[in-house]
């Protein structure tokens, strides 16, 4: 991976005006008419590495909110079937045959794939985070590594759970980081829910969960609880900015309350539920409501790929399914896919600023599927597909240039091989 200290992308596209934008560290530090730039900027010594954009698009990159990003090696593995039926039949069997190759394996395979389809950070909830961090961190992401807890883990293996959360060093540039990651309240009781919070504010640490994916865990919240499960998590002191929450489909009105003014990030999965048959999230509602909604792909055994892009135009899609014409235009899904993701990780990033933090996209623009350009946003949302993405830049390092990531085939053939493997175990 190349780490120039600037860059210069000349002569590219932004909302439709021809720019030159200079990185330097990792920060967009200019952004100037094309043609009016200096090669060299007043206050850098530094010949810069030059990108030659023309006939490209810059976007923000991707922030993606809910991820389980090891299971890409059960993509496919088990499709079409009812939840529980596809947990404990088959996705529960083959992760139990995990061991830390596997975690190796599979995080490198959903890196690769997601700097592909322009995504730079992942908000993860899985095992062995430790692991995987040392991956991330060497394919150039940005992650929240969610650190998985359930009630039934054996006591010992959870206080090794909570060792790794409580020892954790961030590291100087904090582009990788742990996160507390209980997996949902039918899963982890309130002692451990209210642990789960308390060690993630005293540490400084982002909260994950699943929250109101399907009509049963709703169900079964009024049965045990008596209310519902945002307001079970509320009374619990959960819910804050610091949160967010994956799925959030069946919820009230006062549910949807109680997230905007807790400042809960709600991580929509269109995808995953619209395939798990979950239901249809109030997005539109939520939004209206003053909730921060931002977009995720879950896992790749129910999405089946990262590719945020096309997440996008299923939100959109889906949105306008429920909610009207009208509902989740263009600008505001770019808007969940990129800026939410990113501010809700506290981070000055996910749009094409002066100051922010150097993640964004070179996107191809000389393609039948994206010709002509009246708005260049609704060609990203509606009418493009990830494979014209040409250039991923994250914390100022280019990822991928002309589609070329370093070590392709090997991370692939190292996934195939694997999978092989876990086929000949579980069938
Ligand atoms: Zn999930």
């Amino acid at each position: 991976m190349a780490e120039p200290k600037h860059i210069l992308i000349r002569n590219a596209s932004l909302e439709g005006q021809p720019v030159d934008l200079h990185i330097e560290g990792n920060l967009i530090s200019r952004i100037v008419p094309h043609g009016k730039s200096p090669l060299i900027l007043p206050d850098s010594s530094s010949k810069p590495l030059c990108i030659d954009a023309e006939g490209m698009h810059l976007f923000p990159a991707f922030y993606n909110m809910h991820n389980h990003a090891a299971m890409t090696l059960l993509r496919g593995f088990a499709d079409d079937l009812p939840l529980m039926e596809w947990l404990e039949g088959h996705i529960w069997p083959a992760e139990a045959t995990f061991g830390d190759e596997h975690i190796r394996a599979g995080v490198k395979l959903a890196c690769l794939e997601m700097i592909k389809s322009g995504t730079v950070f992942f908000n993860d909830m899985y095992w062995k985070e430790d692991v995987a961090l040392p991956v991330v961190r060497a394919m150039g992401l940005r992650a929240a590594l969610g650190v998985s807890l359930i009630g039934s883990q054996p006591a010992g293996e959870r206080e090794r759970s909570f060792d790794l959360l409580e020892h954790f060093e961030p590291q100087e540039d904090g582009r990788v980081a742990l996160s507390v990651a209980p997996h949902a309240i039918y899963t982890v009781g309130p002692d451990l829910l209210r642990r789960c919070a308390s060690t993630a504010r005293r540490r400084g640490m982002k909260l994950h969960i699943h929250l109101a994916e399907t009509r049963g865990e709703v169900e079964d919240c009024l049965k045990e609880h008596g209310c519902t499960p945002v307001a079970y998590l509320d009374r619990l002191g959960f819910l804050g900015g610091d949160v967010v929450a994956a799925h959030v489909v069946h919820v009230t009105d006062e549910d949807i309350r109680i997230l905007a003014s807790r400042g809960v990030t709600v991580a929509h999965c269109p995808a995953s539920n619209m395939k798990l048959s979950s239901g249809i999230a109030p997005v539109q509602k939520m939004l209206e409501a003053g909730c921060r909604v931002a977009l995720a792909t879950d896992g790749c055994s129910s999405n089946n790929n990262l590719d945020m892009r096309e997440e996008m135009k299923i939100a959109a899609l889906l949105a306008k399914v429920s909610s009207g014409p009208q509902a989740l235009p263009a600008g505001r899904v770019l808007h969940m896919a990129t800026r939410a993701g990113a501010e809700a990780m506290g981070l000055n990033a996910g749009r094409i600023e002066e100051g922010c933090l150097a993640d964004l996209l070179l996107v191809r623009a000389d393609e039948a599927a994206v010709t002509p350009v009246f708005n260049p946003c609704s060609n990203w949302v509606y009418a493009a597909n990830s494979s014209l993405i040409d250039t991923v830049i994250c914390d100022g390092n280019i990822l991928m240039q002309g589609r070329r990531v370093e070590g392709e085939a090997e991370i692939r053939e190292e996934a195939r091989e694997i999978a092989a493997r876990i086929a000949r175990l579980s069938r």
